[in-house]
């Protein structure tokens, strides 16, 4: 079992809910035990050591006064898709309204999404992003190419190219390297690399370039 914030700062102070520290109807340890799960959040601390600091003898019990601090709305013990149990921890209660949903899977992988978006988690957030950022480029190229700019400039900027200059790597092999980045997607290592702009014999003129001619695929003279 894993706690959690819900959110995702980082803070060298504790904040948490007046309402719940001061609550009457809450017993002590209760009230305990959300200072600490609250204050535990970005220090790692295992649940046996949180349980310890709140005067109980290891994790298997917290779980009453878990169920007494998810009468307030304000931590929340549920069965994750993917995750398993996990401990949310909240700075404001939720109105009962808000309680009662079960864990919402990813729509695209399935696992839990309860931290980000609902329904679409931060990994499978990343993918769809850097997919959409994929297409509307190799789309933007294809256009290029359709309209006759058969010259590229690679990412140096230093040299001009053939459009299919073998040392500027295709649509297909970008595409295929993005593919490969999804396992990082978690921690939001994925990123399409850009094809590079296509420009047409009369732009390149206009722009009265002097770069240097790519010695691999010897674009034609302008
Ligand atoms: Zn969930
Ligand atoms: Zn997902
Ligand atoms: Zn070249």
């Amino acid at each position: 079992m894993s706690v959690r914030r819900y959110g995702n700062d980082r803070m060298p102070v504790v904040i948490m809910n007046r309402q719940t520290i001061l609550n009457p109807t809450l017993s002590t340890t209760a009230r305990l035990l959300y200072a600490v799960l609250a204050a535990s959040l970005d220090e790692d601390l295992d649940l046996d050591h949180v349980a310890r600091l709140a005067g109980l003898n290891d994790a298997e019990e917290i779980r009453p006064f878990i169920a007494e601090l998810e009468t307030v709305g304000i931590v929340d013990l549920k069965d994750h898709e993917g995750r398993g149990e996990i401990i949310t921890v909240r700075e404001m209660p939720l109105v009962p309204e808000q309680r009662s949903h079960p864990c919402i899977p990813c729509e695209d992988c399935g696992e839990c999404s309860c931290e980000y978006i609902k329904g679409l988690c931060r990994a499978c957030c990343t993918i769809r992003d850097e997919r959409a950022r994929a297409h509307a480029d190799i789309a933007r190229w294809k256009q290029q190419l359709d309209a006759g700019a058969t010259y590229a400039i690679g990412s140096g900027g230093t040299r001009l190219h053939r459009w299919d200059c073998p040392t500027l790597s295709s649509p297909e092999a970008r595409l295929l390297a993005l593919e490969a980045q999804v396992p990082h997607a978690e921690g939001g290592y994925m990123h399409w690399s850009k094809l590079p702009m296509l420009y047409t014999a009369e732009e390149l003129r206009a722009k009265g370039t002097r770069k240097k001619h790519c010695a691999t695929c010897g674009p034609d003279p302008l």
